[in-house]
């Protein structure tokens, strides 16, 4: 079951070439634990992977990257809604066309979100003004030291935005195997993020005749217009968090810069970093094989599918000059490995 020396190439969305020392493909629970034990027994570090599209590769990993391919998927009504279990080794947007294909909304703003429902509570996906935790349950995890199954429910799981305790206290130490989301009766469409409402505002069409199919597709043609499709030119979403701010810095800079574009966020601000990369000049910038998206600022891309240093090299010199320019701290989304 364990492989040795595996290319990992096609397997993070950034298509950064990088070799695992030992792979191991899991689709079932006792094959994660025959995995685990194996990682125990030699004291290796281990990656668990899902589509691969939040991570950096730095270079070749000298641990065990687990891919995770446990299937699964259940509906089953309950007084509130739809309650659904899905495995960790599911893909998010499949799971999400599953469920508006049904009529059931609440997951349609997370349309087209790469990845697999496994690490969706990792950073907790959100999009459009929409997360994962809005319609979280609870989810399964494996217990990376001894290989006990435990639950965590949304409080354990500590979720933030673009955030939760497995990218904090828990990190490196759970493997999650289920996922379980409740998806609400009395469903009412959310397309208040401008994007979305000028789409449909376009269409004459008003929150009444709305589906959760329709928001979905909205969603899909929205995000096409604008973001790079991995499997054309290589990227990893979002690289950094949008900031968030203090007042004091968001007051500051919205003086010296009056179209600084930025959302109260209780009480402090959340800056807009495609904004601030985009004003200090990165837009359609090319370094080497990796460059700035022209049509997103805060996505880079590998078109030229350069190495893992490449990409952190120019997300380091955004991040200094964003640093220089507006006295902000950006930080990456994607975990770099190893
Ligand atoms: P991976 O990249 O494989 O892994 C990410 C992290 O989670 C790693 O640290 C990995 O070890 C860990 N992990 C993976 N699976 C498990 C598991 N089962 N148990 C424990 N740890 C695990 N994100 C958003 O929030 N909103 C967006 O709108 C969005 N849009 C994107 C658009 C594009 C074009 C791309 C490329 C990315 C986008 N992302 C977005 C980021 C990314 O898709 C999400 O973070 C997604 O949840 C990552 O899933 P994955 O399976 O690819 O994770
Ligand atoms: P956008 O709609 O052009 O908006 C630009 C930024 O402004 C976004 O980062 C968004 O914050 C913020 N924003 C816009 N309207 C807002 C509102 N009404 N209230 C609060 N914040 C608002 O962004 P985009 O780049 O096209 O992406 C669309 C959505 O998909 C966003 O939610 C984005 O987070 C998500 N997305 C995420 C990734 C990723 O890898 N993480 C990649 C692509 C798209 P938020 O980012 O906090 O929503």
């Amino acid at each position: 079951m364990i492989q040795t020396d595996i290319d990992l190439q096609p397997l993070n969305t950034l298509a950064i070439a990088a070799r695992a020392a030992h792979f191991a493909r899991v689709e079932s629970l006792e094959q994660l634990r025959e995995a685990l034990a194996f990682a125990r027994g030699r004291k290796l570090p281990i990656l668990p992977l899902g589509g691969g599209s939040n991570i950096v590769l730095t270079g070749d990993y000298p641990g065990l990257v687990i891919h995770m391919e446990l299937r699964g998927l259940s509906l089953e009504e309950t007084p509130e809604g739809t309650r659904l279990s899905a495995a960790a080794g599911e893909n998010w947007h499949r799971l999400v066309m599953h469920t508006v294909e049904r009529g059931l909304g609440g997951l349609e703003n997370l349309a087209l979100i790469p990845g697999k429902i496994g690490a969706a509570p990792i950073q907790n996906i959100g999009a459009y003004g929409v997360e994962l935790r809005d319609s979280f349950v609870d989810l399964q995890a494996v217990h990376i030291a001894t290989g006990k199954l435990c639950e965590f429910s949304a409080a354990d799981c500590e979720f933030g935005y673009r955030d939760s305790v497995f990218k904090g206290r828990a990190r490196d130490r759970y493997i999650i195997t289920r996922v379980r989301l409740e998806l609400p009766s009395d469903w009412r469409p959310r397309i208040d993020y401008p994007a979305l409402g000028e789409y449909f505002a376009r269409r004459e069409q008003g929150a009444g005749t709305l589906t959760p199919e329709k928001v979905a597709r909205a969603v899909i043609a929205v995000r096409n217009s604008k973001l790079p499709s991995p499997d054309e030119i290589p990227n990893a979403g979002s690289f950094f968090k949008n900031p968030l701010v203090d007042a004091d810095l968001y007051h500051s800079l919205k003086k010296a810069h009056p179209d600084l574009v930025a959302f109260a966020a209780g009480e402090r601000w959340k800056l807009a970093a495609a904004w601030l990369i985009d004003r200090a000049g990165w837009r359609g910038r090319q370094r080497d094989a990796v460059g700035v998206h022209d049509r997103q600022a805060l996505v880079l891309v590998n078109p030229g599918r350069g190495p893992g240093a490449e990409v952190t090299a120019l997300a380091a010199e955004i991040a200094a000059d964003v640093r220089a320019k507006f006295g902000v701290e950006l930080e990456p989304e994607p975990r770099y490995y190893p």
